[in-house]
Formats: structure tokens, C-alpha cells, sequence
């Protein structure tokens, strides 16, 4: 048998980089304005970052603009793209160990959940949209014979994707696939709290073949870089992942500069029902607990409320809690670790805020509460019981792995607790009842409905919100309809 991979040791042995990338090579930040990569698991500063502001941003909108124009990449044949996206999508398979430790120091996920999900179902994002890109036909409209109306898809110009630091480089994926493979240039902005692996797919998407100033990246803050895409003339659309609050603020950046399109992805407090009739309500509680420790809570479709048919609750919550008590909490470095830091010391601080709210309101602490006694940023799987959906609690987005348990009188009562929030990323329902099944799915206001399942999902199935989490869809074709516009082109034929 071969000796267990030592995963700290190879995280020791990497070469860290912390520059933007522009124009096709890595460069410091045009003030030499720098921040520290911090290890939430340890506290250890990584890397300084380049903190891109103004300057840079004028400066890779530019040089994204002229690779665009220039149609190195916007005009190449879609199947000659798809050849280097696929080139791209196999070079970050091939680095997946490299890109998986920086995920995992960088933002504290468990090293296996970076090398089991994060890094396979990104290659697999960008495979997938470079394998449908020549496979995807225009129309013809059914005009009168006196005329053809030509309608096509074409690209947008230079599209800003700005990312959160839940899933680095998988939020990150599901904006880059269709963007690219659309003909877009592209400018990535990375969280500031995990910009390591976007600037890692610097170089392999030059490696790749993806022509210089076609794909850049611009690491910095939100209120810098963020905001100067955001209100850039010369920036034709955001694709924004983040929360609902600065969601807001790009539809505002947009108003005040060019009327960019604008695709949100945000928030969420997703309403998980366990009905009496579950197939199995063993595996229905297995389910909630992943649904919310999953990823340290840091999720945006977790299944953060917990809605359970009266009669059933008792049992449901033993379970849920002899499931969570059993998580493995600690370093993200070990093999072993199923749960590890949360992304920062500000995000710690404000899930364990939450918490003391969930105690001051009433709810009942069943599990954990507690910080874990370590020197980086971890906390215990958390559950309340005894949650009325009007608890701060239920109606704020946490973040953290801090379940909310509310009681439900019958289906009924469940969808219109479900349905009593601002978001509307995700829900699910168990019920062994066909009827009852799609009653709720059809009722429940949210982008993706769950039976007898949660969180699973299929890059050809599309994902994002109603309501306050957002509009338009990442995955699946449906995604190329933000990263294009449509032109209807009238050839008057005569008689
Ligand atoms: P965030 O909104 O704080 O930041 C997201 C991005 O926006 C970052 O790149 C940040 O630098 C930038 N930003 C921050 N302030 C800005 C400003 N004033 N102007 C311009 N840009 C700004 O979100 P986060 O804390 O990184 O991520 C957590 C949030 O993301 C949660 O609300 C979560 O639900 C949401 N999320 C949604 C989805 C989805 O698909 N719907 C997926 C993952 C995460």
C-alpha cells in the first residue's frame, strides 16, 4: 500500500503568485499597492496580492477591448475555440493537485472537497461549453418570401466576471465557459479573500492557446475593482456571483455608466421540507446536515432552513445532530477533515454573532455554538431548534454552519414558511407523494427545486435565483444567452 499523500508538505512546496494578469503575462499592480493572502486555517500570510484599482482596470478594459476588436478570438471559427477551451479545460484537470491546495489554503475548504469537486466539476465546466459551442445553430425567421430575417447570436464585447470566495474557481468556471466560448474577452476579479487560483488560470489559459488580452485577471478589492468595472463606459456586462447586497450595487454601477448588462447569481436561505412521508427520513436528515455543513456552511443554496412536518421533527433532529456531531472539524490539509476554517476572521466573527442572535431570540441550541479551540478560523456544526422563520436567524443569510429548524403543520404550512423570505436560489421537498411532490415544486419560489434529494445538480441543468438571488442562469446552454446579443439581420429580397 502507498503512503498517505502528505498534503501540508505539498502545500509548503508551492510557488505562490500574486500578480494581476494582463494582456497575456502576469504584472504587479500599476500603484505596486499590494495585500496579504491570509491562511484562515493558520493565520499565515501566503502571498502579497496585487491590489488592482482605477488604473488597472482602465488599462485591462483597454487591452481587453482591442483583443475583441481585433477578432483574434470573437471572429476565430467556434470550432477552432472550442479546440483551446478544451486545451484549457485539460490543463486545469492536469494541475489539479496544484490548483486544489491553492483553493484550499487560500479559503480553508477541505483538501478533499477541492480535489473531488471544486477542481473536476470546473475542468468539466469549461469542457462542456467548449464541446457545445460548435454544435449551436442560429435562426431563420418565418418572414414573408419577400424577405430573409437572418438572427444570430453574437458576442457581447469585454465582459466583467466577479466572483466570490465560497467556490473560487468554480464560480469562476461557470463564468469563464460561456463567456469564452460566446467569443467575449474577459476580465476576472477574483474575492480578495481568494484570489489564488484565478491568477493561477493566468498562465494556462495562455498555455492553452486563448490569445493575450482575451482572458485577464485583476485581483483587488470589491470597492476598488469591483466598482470601477462595475461603472466602466467601456465594459459591456457583468456576471456577478456575491451577495445580494452588492448585487445591488452593480445594477446601480450600470444605471449610473452604460447600462452594462447585468447577470446576478446571489444570495440565499433556502428552504429544505421534510414531510412525514419521506421515502426515508434517515437519509432525508443525512442529507440536511450536508446541506448545511457542506463546504462549512459557506454555500449559497445551503439548505439553511430546515422545515420539518411536525410529526416527524423529533426524529429528524436526532439524526441531524448525531450526523453533524460526527463531522470532522479541523485542518483543511488533512486527508481526513470533512469540515475546515471558515474564509476569514470577519466572516467567523459575524456567523458566531449570529449565533449569540439565535440564543437572544429564543431559538434552542441543539449542537455546537462554539468557536473551535484552534488557532485559525473554525467553528462547531451548529443547529437550532425551536426557529420561528420571523428569527433573525431564518430570515438572514449566515453563511456558516448554523441550521435553523422550523416546525411545519402539514405541506401547506411548509411552503408558505418556505416561500416567507426575500430569496429564492434553491429549495427542496421529501415526500414519497407524486402530487405532493409537484405541488411544491410548482409552489416553492426558487431557481431549482429538490425532490427527495439536495444539491444535486448536472452542469446541463441551469442554476440561479428568483427574487432577491438574482436573474439570469449560470450552467447550461441557457447561460450563453447573458454573454450574447441577439441581432436580427432583414435582407429585403423583393418580389
Ligand atoms: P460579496 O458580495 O461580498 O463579494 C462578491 C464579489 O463582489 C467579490 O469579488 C467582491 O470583491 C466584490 N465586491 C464587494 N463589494 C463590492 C462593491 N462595493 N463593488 C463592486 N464589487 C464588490 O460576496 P462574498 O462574501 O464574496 O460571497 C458570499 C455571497 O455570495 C453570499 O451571499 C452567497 O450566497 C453568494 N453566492 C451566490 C451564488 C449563486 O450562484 N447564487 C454562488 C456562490 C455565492
Amino acid at each position: 500500500m502507498s503512503a498517505p499523500i502528505d498534503w501540508r508538505q505539498r502545500a509548503a512546496a508551492l510557488t505562490l503568485n500574486g500578480q494581476a494578469f494582463v494582456g497575456g503575462r502576469y504584472v504587479p499592480s500599476r500603484s505596486g499597492e499590494t495585500f496579504e493572502c491570509i491562511n484562515p486555517a493558520t493565520g499565515q500570510v501566503l502571498v502579497a496580492v496585487a491590489a488592482c484599482d482605477q488604473a488597472d482596470v482602465d488599462h485591462a478594459v483597454a487591452v481587453a477591448r482591442a483583443a475583441f476588436v481585433s477578432g483574434v478570438w470573437s471572429r476565430m471559427a467556434p470550432r477552432e475555440r472550442k479546440k483551446r477551451l478544451k486545451a484549457f479545460a485539460d490543463l486545469i484537470a492536469r494541475h489539479t493537485e496544484e490548483l486544489a491546495l491553492l483553493e484550499t489554503l487560500d479559503m480553508g475548504k477541505p483538501i478533499r472537497d477541492s480535489l473531488a469537486v471544486d477542481l473536476p466539476l470546473s475542468a468539466q465546466c469549461i469542457d462542456w461549453y467548449a464541446e457545445a459551442i460548435d454544435k449551436i445553430y442560429d435562426e431563420i425567421a418565418p418572414t414573408p418570401p419577400t424577405a430573409i430575417s437572418l438572427i444570430r447570436r453574437e458576442p457581447l464585447g469585454v465582459v466583467a466576471a466577479v466572483v466570490p470566495w465560497n467556490f473560487p474557481l468554480l464560480m469562476a468556471a461557470w463564468k469563464l465557459g460561456p463567456i469564452l466560448a460566446a467569443g467575449n474577452s474577459v476580465i476576472l476579479k477574483p474575492a480578495e479573500q481568494s484570489s489564488l487560483t484565478a491568477i493561477r488560470l493566468g498562465a494556462l489559459a495562455s498555455e492553452a492557446g486563448i490569445p493575450d488580452g482575451v482572458f485577464n485577471v485583476l485581483p483587488g478589492f470589491g470597492e476598488t475593482a469591483g466598482r470601477a468595472l462595475g461603472l466602466h463606459m467601456d465594459v459591456d456586462a457583468v456576471a456577478f456571483t456575491g451577495s445580494t447586497e452588492v448585487g445591488k450595487y452593480f445594477l446601480q454601477y450600470s444605471g449610473q455608466s452604460n447600462m452594462k448588462r447585468v447577470g446576478l447569481e446571489c444570495g440565499g436561505k433556502s428552504p429544505n421540507i421534510i414531510l412525514a412521508d419521506a421515502p426515508d427520513l434517515d437519509e432525508a436528515a443525512t442529507a440536511a446536515a450536508w446541506g448545511i455543513f457542506y463546504n462549512q456552511g459557506e454555500v449559497c443554496n445551503a439548505g439553511s432552513r430546515l422545515i420539518v412536518e411536525a410529526s416527524v421533527k423529533d426524529r429528524i433532529v436526532e439524526k441531524v445532530i448525531e450526523v453533524g456531531s460526527a463531522i470532522k472539524v479541523g485542518d483543511p490539509l488533512d486527508a481526513a477533515t470533512e469540515m475546515g476554517a471558515m474564509v476569514d476572521a470577519r466572516q467567523t466573527e459575524r456567523v458566531m454573532g449570529y449565533i449569540e442572535k439565535g440564543l437572544a431570540e429564543g431559538a434552542t441550541l441543539r449542537l455546537g455554538g462554539k468557536r473551535v479551540a484552534a488557532p485559525g478560523c473554525f467553528i462547531e456544526t451548529t443547529l437550532f431548534d425551536d426557529v420561528t422563520n420571523d428569527m433573525t436567524i431564518a430570515r438572514e443569510e449566515i453563511f456558516g454552519p448554523v441550521l435553523a429548524t422550523i416546525a411545519a403543520r402539514d405541506i401547506d404550512d411548509a411552503i408558505r414558511i418556505g416561500n416567507d423570505t426575500t430569496y429564492g436560489l434553491a429549495a427542496a421537498v421529501w415526500t414519497r407523494d407524486i402530487n405532493k411532490a409537484f405541488k411544491a415544486s410548482s409552489a416553492l419560489r426558487a431557481g431549482v427545486v429538490w425532490v427527495n434529494c439536495f444539491d444535486h445538480g448536472d452542469i446541463s441543468s441551469p442554476f440561479g435565483g428568483f427574487k432577491q438571488s438574482g436573474f439570469g442562469r449560470d450552467k447550461s446552454l441557457h447561460a450563453l444567452e447573458k454573454y450574447t446579443e441577439l441581432k436580427a439581420t432583414w435582407i429585403h429580397l423583393g418580389k
